[in-house]
């Protein structure tokens, strides 16, 4: 029986602002159900992955894709735009990113909130988003904050907010930067309980950490990049427990 493609697949990917070369290079496949950390120092370019996975940046050279469909972006005299907005909507809805600053609309609640991309962007029957939304925020354990205000909420209630809002678009994939940097340590577990729970559910995600801890126990796949390359990879077991590059072995002496 033939494989079906993988979720993600990114082959030889390159990316540069300008001439500062970021990605040199990277490739990465995340499977149905695989979950794949990435961690590395700040500026070794994760975040710039996980925006050109998202179609949130170009990139030079190198392929994207999802699905078996390659995530493309087309040039219009001197400017790049994402391939085409149907693609870009497939995409976005499919790969839903979680980002660091929850990025919640002040002024409305946590359901509208939670609510708002299904029903305006994939034009879903409104009632039925309804249910699903709370159905997700109660799944994230705040399902008593339907009618709160982002304001209202602590930071961990608002990550796992944001969660139910990813959640909600029912994706493929979620992409997690760095979910937990923003948070006081003591908000960051409950979050990393929600991230812990979707693991154990089987869902696809691609997760920039910076929690080492977390990166262990939810990841199938570790990746650590270093200056735009992956400089070593592997099982978490194998990865954290004997790291072999010497730069890895000091990156994680740094964070733990
Ligand atoms: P990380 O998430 O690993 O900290 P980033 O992907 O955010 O790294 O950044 C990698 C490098 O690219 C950094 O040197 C950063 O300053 C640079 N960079 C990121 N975004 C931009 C941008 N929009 N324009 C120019 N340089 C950028
Ligand atoms: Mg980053």
């Amino acid at each position: 029986m033939n494989q079906p493609a993988p979720v993600i697949e990114i082959r030889d990917l390159h990316k540069s602002y300008g001439s500062l070369e970021v990605l040199k290079g990277v490739d990465i496949t995340a499977k149905r159900g695989d979950v794949v950390s990435l961690i590395g120092s700040s500026g070794s370019g994760k975040s710039t992955l996980l925006r050109c996975c998202n179609l949130l940046e170009d990139s030079q050279k190198g392929d994207i894709l999802f699905k078996g469909e390659p995530v493309r972006w087309k040039t219009h005299g001197s400017d790049r735009h994402p391939a085409d907005t149907k693609q870009v909507m497939r995409i976005r809805t499919n790969l839903s990113m979680v980002f660091q600053q929850f990025n919640l609309w002040a002024h409305m609640t946590i359901l509208e909130n939670v609510m708002e991309a299904p029903v305006t962007v994939l034009g879903r029957d409104k009632k039925e988003v309804e249910e699903k939304a709370r159905g997700y925020l109660h799944k994230v354990g705040i399902g008593d904050k339907t009618e709160a205000y982002p304001a209202e909420l602590s930071g961990g209630q608002q990550q796992r907010a944001a969660i139910a809002r990813a959640l909600c678009m029912e994706p493929e994939a979620l992409l997690f930067d760095e979910p937990t940097s923003a948070l006081d340590p003591e908000l960051e577990q409950e979050v990393v309980k929600v991230i812990k729970d979707l693991a154990s559910e089987g869902r696809t995600m691609l997760i920039v950490t910076h929690d080492m801890k977390m990166a262990a126990d939810v990841s199938d796949h570790v990746v650590f990049l270093h200056q735009g390359l992956i400089e070593e990879e592997g099982a978490p077991e194998r990865l954290f427990g004997s790291p072999s590059s010497e730069r890895l072995r000091g990156f994680l002496s740094s964070t733990m």
